[in-house]
């Protein structure tokens, strides 16, 4: 199959879970934009790079390699090489995410990466301006949303399942403030597209959501 299908919404709606499965359903393959700002992101608090120099941004962007490979049918994150898949998640790094994110010279070589990883293939791919600017030409285009009680209960559920101390009142202020700075940037900012299918989570299992995105894909 080589169906190109967008997910976008908000932080913790359940976009990666819901595009993992639905990727593994269909035999397409997943790419996960969110964790190449993450990347980046990274690696510019390694090198205490000030994250307000949008020209060190951009000339960090370019001298990156980001790569989302699969080994042994898990998806790693590759940084100039090195698995950085967990560090990634890190709290430091969701702090400070959506300040790289809004950088246009960083979003315009990551989105020329992301269209070349999706070109002339199935792919399900999951982010804040995929069916608006990465893929506008998607055949299927989901918002997938929830409450932000909800998002931020589902992460932390997750985190101390994970066996991390996590403090519920502060993922949610996270959440809240990723949401606004997604939101309100000047480029590609969070929003959906006038195309794309919206579907509330909040009070859905993945299961139900699976079914609704695998039904959308067969009409
Ligand atoms: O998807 P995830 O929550 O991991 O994304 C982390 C951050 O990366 C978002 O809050 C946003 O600032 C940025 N991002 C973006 N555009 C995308 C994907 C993620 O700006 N397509």
């Amino acid at each position: 199959s080589d169906i190109v299908i967008t997910i976008d919404g908000p932080a913790g709606a359940g976009k990666s879970t819901v595009a993992k499965r639905v990727a593994e359903q269909l035999g397409i393959i997943y790419i996960d934009t969110g964790a190449m700002y993450r990347a980046l992101t990274l690696k510019a608090l390694r090198e205490d790079i000030d994250l307000n120099n949008e020209d060190e941004l951009a000339h960090l962007a370019h001298r990156t390699e980001i790569e989302l490979e699969k080994i042994d049918g898990e998806d790693k994150v590759l940084l100039d090489e090195e698995d950085v898949t967990e560090e990634i998640r890190s709290q430091k790094v969701s702090n400070y995410v959506s300040v790289v994110a809004k950088v246009s010279s960083v979003r315009e070589e990551l989105v020329n990466l992301q269209q070349e990883m999706a070109s002339n293939k199935g792919v399900i791919m999951d982010g804040r301006d995929i069916g608006t600017v990465v893929l506008p030409d998607a055949d299927l285009k989901i918002f997938l949303t929830a409450s932000v009680e909800e998002r931020a209960r589902r992460r932390y559920e997750e985190l101390k399942e994970k066996g991390k101390d996590v403090e519920f009142d502060e993922l949610k202020d996270e959440i809240l403030r990723r949401d606004r700075l997604d939101q309100e940037r000047k480029v590609a900012p969070l929003k959906k597209a006038e195309d794309a299918i919206e579907l509330d989570s909040t009070n859905l299992t993945v299961e139900e959501v699976l079914r609704q995105v695998i039904k959308l894909c067969q009409e």
